[in-house]
């Protein structure tokens, strides 16, 4: 029986290097110009349980074969090739071709088309400008991952976001007890315009003794492109107005990186209230706002 299942695994290795297009790999080697080898090399590095690709640590039994960190954990100590004890043998070799072959980048599928050795790879998953964003959505635990169409349609279904199309915007704030600031939740509201998605918090809490509402507005997109846009805040009555300029910053950074900065429009309470009419039973903000495109002044050329 042991030999049965050597025999069939060296089989299902053959089919593969006989295959037009054993899997993704063969396509990239072609880039290589050496594909042949290159194709049977990644075949090697094929785990023969899970068929993912292999990177160290690349383990290995008694008789040699091979198998990933994933599997290895998953097979009671094992071999799923030849039945015998596993152990615990690293099989440095194959590692050293996995560290000098080039992979892609695991967001593919996301749109990044750039290859790498493996640590480098590693590296540049980290900050690769497809790597799926994180829930804007603060003050919950939420894990949800994906890119800009699946997060807005998150933010809409499962927060229950209000969204609005547009480019200018008019929001009223009413809190009928001002004076529990841990109570006077956040806001997050998604805006549309110029094709893209911009979300604007607004919330209170306590600014070293003080009390305060803030409001920002974050894009949802990366950083550069974050940069090609800005808004302005106003908040007034009462004969008196605030305003705020700048640019959003992308929900790369995380919420409270933005908040501890005071990057956006900050209302110290007695001021809010002085806003709504002086009236300190009840909080009554007119927040308007504005989004707008800058020029695009290619490479920093001067106008
Ligand atoms: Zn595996
Ligand atoms: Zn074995
Ligand atoms: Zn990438
Ligand atoms: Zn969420």
């Amino acid at each position: 029986m042991e030999t049965g299942g050597v025999d069939s695994s060296m089989l299902s290795l053959n089919m593969m290097e006989e295959d037009e297009h054993p899997h993704q790999f063969s396509s990239i080697s072609k880039l290589h110009n050496n594909s042949q080898t290159t194709t049977s090399v990644h075949d090697l590095l094929e785990c023969p349980v899970c068929t993912n690709s292999m990177y160290p640590p690349i383990h290995q039994c008694h008789n040699g074969h091979t198998l990933c960190s994933t599997c290895k954990t998953r097979v009671h100590n094992r071999c799923p090739t030849c039945r015998q004890e596993l152990g615990d043998i690293r099989c440095l070799a194959l590692e050293k071709i996995a560290e000098s072959l080039e992979f892609p980048c695991r967001y593919i599928s996301l749109g990044c088309s750039e290859i790498f050795p493996y640590y480098t790879k590693l590296k540049h998953e980290t900050i690769c400008t497809f790597r799926p964003y994180t829930c804007p959505y603060a003050g919950s635990d939420c894990s949800f991952l994906g890119n800009i169409p699946y997060l807005v349609a998150h933010l809409r279904d499962d927060h229950g976001v209000d969204m609005h199309s547009g480019s200018t915007f008019n929001h009223r704030y009413v809190k009928s007890n001002p004076m529990e600031v841990e109570n006077a939740t956040w806001m997050l509201t998604v805006f549309h315009c110029f094709g893209k998605y911009f979300c604007l918090h607004f919330e209170a809490f306590q600014l070293e003794m003080a009390p305060v509402y803030m409001a920002f507005l974050r894009f949802l997109g990366d950083d550069r492109e974050a940069k090609n846009y800005s808004y302005s805040l106003e908040v007034g009555g009462n004969g008196r107005k605030l305003t705020f300029e700048g640019s959003p910053r992308s929900i790369r950074e995380s919420h409270k990186k933005v908040k501890d900065s005071h990057d956006g429009l900050i209302i110290y309470r007695n001021m809010a209230l002085f806003f709504s009419g002086g009236d300190t039973k009840k909080l009554k903000l007119r927040v308007t706002g504005k989004i707008w495109k800058e020029q695009q002044n290619s490479q920093g050329v001067a106008s």
